[in-house]
């Protein structure tokens, strides 16, 4: 069976194309590759099929149909015959950010739920457009292929309204749906329940706290194998200091800035989102830049590095006593499954948990970072969202 996974977004479009085989659903990688500068000059398309070159195409790409039917050409050029046909798809799984209140798992999807995701971009406007687009696209295209929708709000639908409740006129969430939603849940889901595995433990049984830190980052509290809380809230922007994001702010500050500097909804936004974070306190939006600054003792590096270091250790202690207790830290995502001194300086402060780390382990990327007699585990667990979606898109399949 072959399903293809994809991340429709405004300009850019990335796929990957697996192929489940065995009694145990392996699910292997046939083929990646995405379409970069739809409706932009310059626009391109590329594929990297196992084991050989990556091809590399510029083309025009007016809109994402142009582009998925560009990538469909791709797959199924006779040459390589990753796919003889476009029948030898078994469906397509889409990554969707916001599904609202409406969708608490993944769904085939027909009219009605095109319609739930249209409506809730008002609460995502700048990604649930663009996932629809790559929806639409292929509808057009290939009118009976199956398609399913996995949304990164999914998992949060959980969480009990104390936490996913603001401190707002309640018509505000009854009319306005200004709630917490939270996102990156394909990716704490996924490590969570691998974090389960490693520890030889059911999910069920353990109290865990998935640390995703990326360009984007957040932070979820899982209790009984359901997130109960997380950093993230009505939009992405929430949460820990990010990337280019600040994280969370005294909410009067962006009505202040707008009073005062004479800024705009849209200025204030792009602070905010673009120009805020790691970038906005060193002027480097990557972890790696500023991590060299840190080691050169760079004021500016320093001084992100210690405050997203603190943030993320304020999260984790809050969610450990929302949970009364935890079992393991999780890490996940390019900061968090690679840069060993930010987890051990997150760590540092758990002692008083009775977390013993395993530095040895830690260098050098392992599993489970603290030791035998640890009462936390600390583990390091490579997220795989692309994965969860075809995995999720196969089970609706055969269901
Ligand atoms: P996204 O949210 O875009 O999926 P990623 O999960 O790829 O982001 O994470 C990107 C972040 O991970 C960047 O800040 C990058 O610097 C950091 N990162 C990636 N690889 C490493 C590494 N080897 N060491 C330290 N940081 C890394």
């Amino acid at each position: 069976m072959k399903i293809l996974v994809i991340n429709s977004g405004s300009s850019s479009i990335k796929y990957k194309l697996y192929e489940v085989t065995g009694d145990n659903h392996d699910f292997k990688v046939l083929a990646q590759g995405g379409a970069d500068r739809i409706g932009i000059s310059g626009a391109s398309v590329d594929c990297k099929r196992e084991g050989e070159h990556r091809e590399h195409i510029y083309l025009d790409l007016p809109d994402h149909k142009k582009a998925i039917n560009a990538i469909f050409k791709l797959l199924t050029d006779p040459e390589k015959n990753t796919l003889r046909s476009l029948g030898d798809l078994s469906g397509v799984g889409h990554r969707v950010v916001h599904g609202g209140e409406d969708f608490s798992k993944s769904v085939l999807i027909n009219g009605d739920v095109v319609k739930a995701i249209r409506d809730n971009s008002v609460l995502a406007p700048l990604h649930n457009p663009p996932n629809l687009m790559g929806i639409q696209a292929i509808h057009e295209l290939e009118p009976t292929m199956k398609q399913v929708a996995v949304f990164d709000t999914a998992i949060h639908q959980t969480m009990p309204p104390k936490a996913y409740l603001y401190g707002l006129p309640k018509t505000q969430y009854t009319t306005h749906k200004i709630r917490r939603y939270g996102f990156h849940g394909t990716s704490h889901g996924y490590v969570a329940a691998q974090a389960a595995e490693a520890l030889g433990k059911p999910l069920e049984e353990l109290k865990l706290i998935t640390c995703h830190l990326g360009n984007g980052s957040s932070i979820t509290a899982f209790e009984g194998g359901k997130s109960v809380d997380t950093s993230m809230g009505m939009t992405p922007l929430a949460g820990i200091l990010m990337g280019t994001r600040s994280g969370d702010l005294d909410p009067y500050i962006p009505l202040h800035i707008m009073q005062t500097q004479d800024m705009t909804v849209d200025q204030v936004s792009s602070l905010m989102n673009k120009q805020g974070g790691l970038l906005g306190l060193c002027g480097n939006r990557d972890m790696r830049d500023t991590m060299e600054g840190y080691r050169k003792g760079l004021e500016g590096c320093t001084q992100a590095i210690e405050k997203f270091v603190y943030e993320v250790q304020k999260y984790i202690g809050a969610y450990a006593a929302a949970l009364n207790g935890v079992d393991g830290i999780v890490f996940t995502a390019g900061i968090g499954e690679n840069e060993r001194t930010v987890r051990k300086l997150i760590l540092e402060n758990f002692t008083y948990l009775g977390l013993k780390m395993d530095d040895a382990a830690n260098e050098a990327n392992e599993t489970v970072i603290t030791t035998a007699e640890s009462k936390v585990a600390a583990l390091v667990i490579h997220t795989d969202e692309e994965k969860v979606i075809a995995s999720d898109t196969f089970d609706i399949l055969n269901a």
